[in-house]
């Protein structure tokens, strides 16, 4: 079905389906964003979807089901840790613009490929960082300042929760993209979440546009204080997840 239509119409279709409804503007900045992936994409490593229609549905609009599925408040602040190449970051800001977004990515080639993006898109109120998410997590002007933090495809979850909660504010949400096996890593991760402050608030299944692949988004709420120990050293997290 989706091989009929073209990179624009998949994207407004798709976004339908997710019940947004994204703009002209929106689908251009989208394309222009498709583009500066495959010419980057021949120099440094991004992805290995090099599909247009993959591109559109794996990972566009797979970045944007969060925004079907839970409500992201008008100019919220959210982090994206181990953003790649963008995702969800990028998708979600060229969405919401409203949003106030940091995308946060420990290799430098990556963040230079996204801050040529926000650049060539003109998108405002998005900054980029280079740094592990064990040294930016303890930075005072990240540290428990996020309405939301947001992962896809970076670690485990009893790692992810202990890169990610650390920058969320008391009261705010982390929310774990993966993918349909998700249910041994939550159970895994039971006992780090309580160590750092938040609850398991929701599972929620959904499917992408389209091709109907099965994505589960993990829905953690923040209910205290990160203790300021967390998150250890750089690398230790992975080395001895927290709580397994
Ligand atoms: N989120 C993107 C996506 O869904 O396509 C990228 C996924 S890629 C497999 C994982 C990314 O996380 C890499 O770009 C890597 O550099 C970054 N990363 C891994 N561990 C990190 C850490 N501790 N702090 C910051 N970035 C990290």
């Amino acid at each position: 079905m989706s091989k009929n239509l073209t990179f624009a119409e998949l994207i407004k279709q798709g976004g339908q389906e997710l019940n947004l409804n994204l703009d002209k503007k929106a689908v251009l900045l989208f394309e222009t964003y498709k583009d500066l992936l495959l010419e980057w994409n021949q120099r440094i490593n991004l992805t290995s979807i090099t599909d247009v229609n993959e591109i559109a549905i794996k990972h566009f609009l797979d970045s944007l089901i969060i925004l079907g599925e839970i409500e992201v408040k008008v100019q919220c602040r959210v982090v994206d840790i181990g953003t790649g190449a963008g995702f969800p970051g990028i998708p979600l800001k060229i969405a919401r613009p409203d949003l106030n977004v940091v995308l946060v990515d420990s290799l430098q080639k990556r963040v230079a490929f996204l801050r040529e993006v926000i650049d060539k898109l003109q998108l405002k109120n998005i900054e980029v960082y280079h740094g592990r998410a064990e040294e930016l997590g303890h930075y005072p002007e990240f540290r428990e300042s996020f309405d939301l933090a947001v992962a896809r495809a970076v670690a485990k979850m009893p790692v992810l929760v202990e890169y990610n909660l650390p920058f969320v504010r008391v009261g705010g949400q982390f929310v774990a993209f993966k993918g349909p096996e998700s249910d041994e890593e939550v159970k895994l991760a039971a006992n780090a979440v309580f160590e750092l402050g938040a609850e398991l608030e929701e599972a929620k299944e959904t499917y992408l546009p389209f091709i109907g692949d099965r994505r589960s988004l993990i829905i953690y709420r923040k209910t205290k204080h990160t203790p300021p120990k967390y998150p250890r050293r750089p690398g230790l997290p992975e080395k001895k997840p927290l709580g397994v």
